[in-house]
């Protein structure tokens, strides 16, 4: 049965047929040739008020998830939850986390009432070998994953799980634990990094906040040195960015925002085709920059 034919078989369905469990509409929906493989992005997730903002990136996360075929699930790798180990959250309903101060209380009023997939986070656990993967039933989802995939899936109705990034461990490892996940591409999950290339909170241009654009000199060194590093493939150079000199070291002063994108350049593959979007400083010291890999 195609997709199609499907859909429309569902609405003729009594309610007891409808409410079939998701995981079984998952199966039927997930891309049927085992050769189709799903996107992989990087998000500039920035300020948490993105999630309740209508702005430019807002239209580039939308516009971008537009593009894609509708996951299975997501796993998404965000700056925002730190670990010593690796953990994948394996809960039914995981919670909408607000971890951050000071914000308006709209922003604490939101809830991203996505499932989680206890069964892809037990898959995500199965396929990595490098090390033990920790079922995590504590956690939900923290602002860098709910603020970015609300905007893709406003719906909420794709199942998410996050992997955190294990503190310890250096950005090669991190790398290869990712190059572990590209199997779960060709099962229907969309895999998301979120966090910034550039992120330097105690740089931030307080008073150039609503000034578009605004980078300064090295961060917008940093950035354009790191775009063309991706686009030029040299995985190896931005493994290693802590010996990329000055606009780097002020670019990335804490790993946790910029080893997401890592996770996301892990996935490439030969056949994919890589784009940026959102490519924009804003508040001196941090760029939106996003990307995109997609097969050809
Ligand atoms: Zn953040």
């Amino acid at each position: 049965m195609d997709r199609l034919k499907f859909l429309h078989a569902l609405t003729l369905l009594p309610l007891a047929g409808v409410t079939m469990k998701l995981r079984e509409l998952d199966k039927i929906l997930s891309p049927k040739n085992s050769t189709d493989k799903m996107p992989v992005l990087f998000l500039g997730h920035g300020s948490p008020m993105n999630a309740i903002e209508e702005n430019e990136f807002v239209d580039g996360f939308r516009e971008t998830a537009i593009k894609l075929p509708v996951p299975t699930a997501i796993l998404c790798v965000s700056a925002h939850w730190e670990t010593k180990g690796t953990f994948v959250t394996a809960m039914e309903n995981p919670r909408t986390i607000h971890d951050f101060g000071g914000f308006p209380k709209a922003l604490y009023d939101v809830q991203y009432p996505a499932a989680g997939s206890p069964e892809m986070a037990a898959e995500t656990k199965k396929i990595i070998q490098k090390t033990e993967i920790g079922l995590d039933h504590h956690w939900g989802l923290d602002h860098g994953a709910w603020s970015v995939i609300k905007h893709l899936y406003p719906k909420a109705n794709v199942p998410v799980i996050q992997l955190s990034l294990d503190y310890t461990k250096p950005p090669q490892y991190h790398y290869d634990l990712a190059r572990e996940l590209s199997a779960l591409r060709r099962k229907g999950v969309l895999i998301v990094g979120s966090g910034n290339m550039v992120h330097n909170l105690s740089m931030v241009a307080w008073d150039k906040l609503n000034v578009s654009g605004f980078g300064f000199d090295w961060a917008i060194e940093a950035n354009e040195k790191m775009k063309q590093m991706i686009l030029n493939g040299d995985h190896l150079g931005l493994t290693n960015y802590n010996n990329q000199g000055r606009s780097f070291q002020l670019a990335v002063p804490t790993p946790e925002h910029y080893l997401p994108l890592l996770y996301t350049l892990a996935l490439q593959e030969k056949n994919d085709d890589i784009s940026l979007f959102n490519d924009k400083a804003i508040a001196g010291s941090l760029t939106m920059t996003s990307v995109l890999i997609d097969q050809k």
